[in-house]
């Protein structure tokens, strides 16, 4: 029978949930479990593929064409699962369900209501997973605060599932914070007493408190937190802060989370310890031999979340290269009011990642031509390869006016276009090319060089393709096409001639990276920097 990790969060957001049930996940998987994870939003969309960046942060994109929540990225740098559409289960995919099957006549007779229809369907959504991956363990991430609205029917969806469980088959865990008052010198507890004191007015039991802080909690602190919020004192796990995230898992080990998650689903594994991560991951974040600098230029870089996949996949690279990656982001918008020298100067590197919209695009075009003119090692992403392109029309091919129709709907050369397919789409929800796509690579290429085969499947999200009408006047330029769909025809990565390093693909990379295993791309990209 199935076992399940309940997480929820208390006190305030950003407490880094996702990070933890990763860790978790990470940490079952060293003792030798299988593990799945889902995330719940409690958000009346269907999907964030409709949400803007500043909304939400990065939208992550599986295999299969969801476009999920970050939090999933984070569980597939962590660990080995496999990650579906059915990964995300939002406030919204419920209603739908439900309504749909109201409207079919399922319920007929009956009044729908939040409670049973809307709870049963969150639980079916998830013993769903769980059936379907065949895990030992399914970690179920609860978005939002403990004491919000609209997480309340997820919550009692799992209040539910615990008790029909029962004890050793599920297992509540709560993240939660300690804030230190400076003023005062002083770790409190209370908060962490309100949120525990509000998950068990709606029925829910911690049998584990992951406590963030930025301070040692003492013995009598723990014993405190144990004793008020009815948790073993074992069971109060110090969560403190780190420099990088993939060091969670091993802080978690180090407070004997994995021992204790074990035995109370009496789980028989043997102790495992986590060397390898430790030695292939943190230890080279930490001590790397080397430093280099790349620009990320993008319309979102204040954002922290924007670009996840893509500054995580980076930092990836640096690994594989033992080097520190210091990443510069520049803001295209300010691109387009001076030059690129005074924003990109010193760049061993420059990467543009996906986006939508045309605002800042011309002071990304100004980063490639600054790239290409310079040498500077180049990495452009979906619409990071659009704009590539666009440059190269207009700099290199003097096609006059050539631009995406995304921008400019009567563009004199519409170099990037819309497929007459997507000219018909009326809904803009998952409506996109979504999810893996092969991808044939020519053997004389710096990608064929990176990913060693010739045959690669990545993951896209876009509407635009490449107008292969411009082929011909690119070729004869100097621009290579060395990764093409061959079913479909579309081009998915061209290549610079007479450059040290410029690659830009159509699909998104930076959701195949991992700490332990960079991303080729990224690899290599980060290593031509360095040879820069
Ligand atoms: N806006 C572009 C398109 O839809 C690029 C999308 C992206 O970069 N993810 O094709």
């Amino acid at each position: 029978m199935e076992k399940y990790i309940f997480v929820t969060g208390g006190v305030v957001s950003s407490l880094g949930k996702g990070i933890a049930a990763a860790s978790i996940g990470k940490l079952l998987e060293a003792r030798g479990l299988t593990t799945t994870i889902i995330k719940c939003d409690p958000y009346i969309n269907v999907d964030p593929g409709t949400m803007s960046p500043f909304q939400h942060g990065e939208v992550y994109v599986t295999d299969d064409g969801a476009e999920a929540d970050l939090d999933l990225g984070h569980y597939e740098r962590f660990t080995n699962a496999h990650i579906s559409k059915d990964s995300n289960i939002t406030t919204g995919k419920v209603y739908y369900n439900v309504i749909t099957k109201e409207r079919r006549g399922d319920y007929l007779g009956k009044t729908v209501q939040i409670i049973p229809h809307i709870t049963d369907e969150i639980k079916r959504g998830i013993k769903k997973v769980s059936h379907d991956e065949e895990v030992d363990v399914t970690i179920v991430e609860i978005g939002g605060t403990v004491g919000d609205i609209e997480s309340l029917p997820f919550l009692e969806a799992i209040r539910q599932l615990r008790w029909e469980l029962g004890e050793h088959y599920a297992l509540n865990i709560h993240v939660t914070l300690l804030p230190y008052i400076k003023s005062a010198g002083e770790q409190k507890t209370k908060p962490t007493q309100h949120s525990v004191g509000r998950l068990r007015e709606i029925g829910i039991t911690p049998d584990i408190l992951l406590c963030r802080t930025e301070k040692h909690i003492s013995k009598e602190q723990r014993d405190k937190i144990a004793l008020f919020c009815n948790v073993d004192r074992e069971a109060v796990i110090e969560a403190g802060d780190v420099k990088y995230i993939y060091e969670v898992p091993l802080s978690f080990k180090k407070e004997g989370l994995d021992d204790l998650i074990l035995k109370k689903l009496n789980i028989k594994k043997e102790d495992k310890d986590l060397n390898n991560w430790r030695d292939l991951v943190v230890n080279r974040l930490k001590n790397p031999e080397k430093e280099v600098k790349v620009c990320v230029v993008g319309k979102y870089i204040a954002l922290q979340d924007a670009y996840k996949s893509i500054y995580e996949a980076l930092v990836h690279g640096g690994i594989a290269n033992n080097a520190r990656v210091n990443i510069i982001r520049v803001d295209s918008e300010d691109l387009e009011k001076g030059n690129g020298d005074k924003h990109l100067q010193g760049a061993k590197g420059i990467l543009i990642p996906g986006g939508f919209g045309d605002r800042g695009i011309e002071g990304k075009i100004k980063a490639v031509q600054y790239a290409r003119e310079q040498k500077i090692p180049f990495f452009g992403i979906c619409l990071g390869m659009q704009v590539a392109a666009i440059e190269f029309a207009r700099n290199v091919c003097s096609l006059k006016g050539a631009n995406s129709t995304e921008f400019d709907k009567q563009a004199k050369n519409p170099v990037i276009a819309l497929l007459e397919e997507q000219k018909r789409v009326k809904n803009l929800g998952a409506s996109m090319r979504l999810g893996a796509y092969p991808c044939k690579l020519s053997k004389h290429s710096l990608s064929f060089k990176a990913y060693k085969k010739e045959n690669i499947s990545e993951r896209h999200r876009h509407r635009y393709e490449f107008n292969n009408e411009y082929k011909n006047p690119f070729e004869k330029k100097g621009m290579n096409f060395v990764g093409i769909n061959t079913q479909k025809g579309l081009v998915e990565i061209i290549e610079l001639k007479n450059h040290p390093w410029f690659v830009a693909c159509q699909f998104h990379p930076e959701f195949k990276s991992k700490p332990d295993q960079a991303h080729p791309l990224f690899r290599d990209f980060i290593a031509a920097a360095l040879g820069h």
